[in-house]
């Protein structure tokens, strides 16, 4: 479904990322992890066509991303990029029904039926439905996140791109959002490839993840060939324990604090 071939780049006088090769195939849920500053929101940026590599190709079913307009992409392609806490002085609805843009025809591009139902089902799905009519500006930056997921499925694309989806959602809403997502894959065939920060929802939900250490693959690969001990250890540098879901074959990290120095200049 995307290749990304050998590709290189990031911003002016600043390489990020250094000759990265992988594929997604369709209906997967993939995850990509890595250290701040690793080069994941940089990759999703490439992938999304907001930015170019400067060296390899991206293809997204066997076309580069480069020779799609941005109107033809966003048909296939939608993202929820990471913070928006632009006050925009859009209601919920105006702002989900942007999301119909890349499909709407004609001079005027005028919203049809179909773009209707299509925007409330989105909206029910993320259950903002109840608050259409509020001023983005007047939302949590949780709803407001639901909002942008709402706009990006309303945009019915064949890849959702998502970054940290779940960072302004209490738990209930993380597990609600996560949920969803996994059974638009199951039952849908989307593909969904988004970033997390939490590496053990990473690990439940995802069925392959990238780990990134200084914009480079360290790892690709099933969930437990990536979260053990030892790439952890080379990655945050730092001591954790794997055990294993109790009731899911999912690997879970857990922390182990350093134990208290007495020493008195910290
Ligand atoms: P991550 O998402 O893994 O935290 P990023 O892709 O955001 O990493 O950033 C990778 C590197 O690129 C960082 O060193 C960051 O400072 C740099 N960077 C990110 N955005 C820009 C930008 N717009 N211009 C220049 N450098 C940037």
């Amino acid at each position: 479904m995307l290749q990304i071939k050998q590709i290189s780049g990031g911003y002016p006088g600043f390489q990020v990322l250094h000759d990265l090769s992988f594929s997604v195939e369709k209906g997967e849920f993939f995850g990509i992890i890595g250290p701040n500053g690793s080069g994941k929101t940089t990759l999703l940026k490439m992938m999304s066509g907001l930015l170019s590599p400067k060296k390899g190709d991206i293809l997204l079913q066997d076309k580069p991303l480069r020779n799609f307009t941005t109107k033809e992409l966003a048909q296939k392609l939608a993202v929820l990029p990471q913070v928006q806490s632009e006050a925009f002085a859009f209601t919920v609805k105006e702002t989900v029904a942007l999301g119909r843009y890349a499909h709407q025809k004609g001079l005027f591009q005028t919203r049809r039926e179909e773009d209707e139902q299509i925007i409330e089902k989105a909206m029910i799905a993320t259950g903002i439905q109840p608050f259409q009519n509020k001023l983005l500006h007047t939302l949590s930056g949780g709803e407001r996140q639901r909002v942008f997921l709402a706009q990006a499925l309303a945009q019915k694309p064949e890849i959702l791109l998502l970054d940290e989806p779940t960072n302004h959602l209490d738990l209930s809403f993380q597990k609600e959002l996560l949920d969803k997502l996994n059974r638009w894959v199951r039952e849908k065939g989307l593909t969904v490839i988004s970033i997390f920060h939490d590496l053990n929802i990473a690990s439940l939900y995802c069925d392959r993840l990238l780990l990134m250490d200084k914009g480079r693959i360290h790892t690709i690969g099933k969930v437990e060939d990536v979260i053990q001990k030892q790439t952890i250890r080379t990655v945050y540098h730092i001591e954790v324990e794997i055990y294993n879901h109790p009731k899911m074959p999912k690997p879970q990290i857990a922390l182990l604090p350093s134990p208290l120095q007495m020493n008195p200049s910290d």
